[in-house]
């Protein structure tokens, strides 16, 4: 691939991965990178000059590290004063005065040089973002249909999760200031909200968590456990080991805190729930 030059609309500049081409080479002194289309990157080594033809030298041509194939790039060229013009088999580079310089055979597939056109990108995320950040379903729903020119076949992927697009749909709520605390003892007052099941068992074999935290104090138990009924266990053990009177649990009234064991128990402690 070292011998392949690439004539590219898309590179900022003139680049080359092998030394040999080079008629001059100077070290650069910064530390200079060239991001590639896949976010790789590539350090400048140097900065030279490289014949092309006998008629046209590449000036300001980046030395770039690990690089597998030569870009011309087509800005470059034109900003330096050159004509590209694409026409049936052929890309011909043209200078100042109309001369041709440089000619591509476009006809030849294995030939030294080639023109390479940027493709469309399956990449969901790319479409994703330039759509307005449309949903992922409806994405891969058009793309399967068909509706949009040019959008190749999307495929669906598993827990596409978008941190804009949920930032842009978080409601901030507010609150009353509080100008007292209601709650004069460890506790007096528990919130607690079971998590579950898990998507992958934990290695002891449990599925849910039992999360509580106290109001007074904002002490937190994390607690593990197998099925999700255990938590009537728990709090009752709460309850026994705790010296003054438990007063109130809050809860998001999930089905967990209000089944017929739970309503007993707060019912025969006299808790409010
Ligand atoms: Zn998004």
């Amino acid at each position: 691939m070292e011998d392949v030059w690439i004539m590219d609309s898309g590179c900022s500049r003139h680049m080359i991965g092998h030394r040999k081409w080079f008629s001059s080479l100077n070290p650069v002194s910064t530390k200079e990178y060239i991001t590639f289309g896949d976010n790789g990157q590539g350090k400048v080594m140097g900065v030279g000059s490289v014949l092309l033809s006998a008629k046209l030298s590449l000036r300001e041509v980046a030395f770039v590290k690990n690089l597998g194939f030569n870009l011309v790039s087509i800005s470059q060229l034109l900003d330096e004063g050159f004509e590209v013009h694409f026409k049936k088999g052929a890309c011909c580079v043209l200078d100042a005065e109309e001369t041709l310089v440089f000619r591509v055979d476009l006809t030849s597939v294995s030939g030294p040089a080639r023109c390479l056109v940027a493709g469309p990108s399956a990449d969901i995320w790319k479409r994703h973002r330039r759509l307005g950040h449309l949903s992922f379903d409806l994405l891969v729903r058009l793309s399967s249909m068909g509706l949009i020119r040019g959008l190749p076949k999307l495929k669906a992927e598993k827990d596409l999760v978008c941190h804009p697009c949920g930032h842009g749909k978080m409601v901030a709520a507010s609150h009353t200031p509080m100008s007292q605390v209601m709650i004069s003892y460890p506790g007096e007052l528990l919130h607690m909200d079971t998590v579950g099941p898990a998507r992958v068992a934990s290695v002891n074999g449990m599925w849910y968590v039992l999360v509580v935290v106290d109001d007074f104090s904002w002490f937190s138990l994390v607690i593990f456990m197998e099925f999700k009924d255990e938590a009537f266990d728990l709090v009752l053990r709460l309850r026994n080991e705790s010296h003054k009177a438990m007063r109130a649990i809050r809860s998001d009234n999930g089905g967990e805190f209000k089944n017929s064991q739970f309503k007993n128990f707060y019912r025969d402690l006299g808790l409010e729930h």
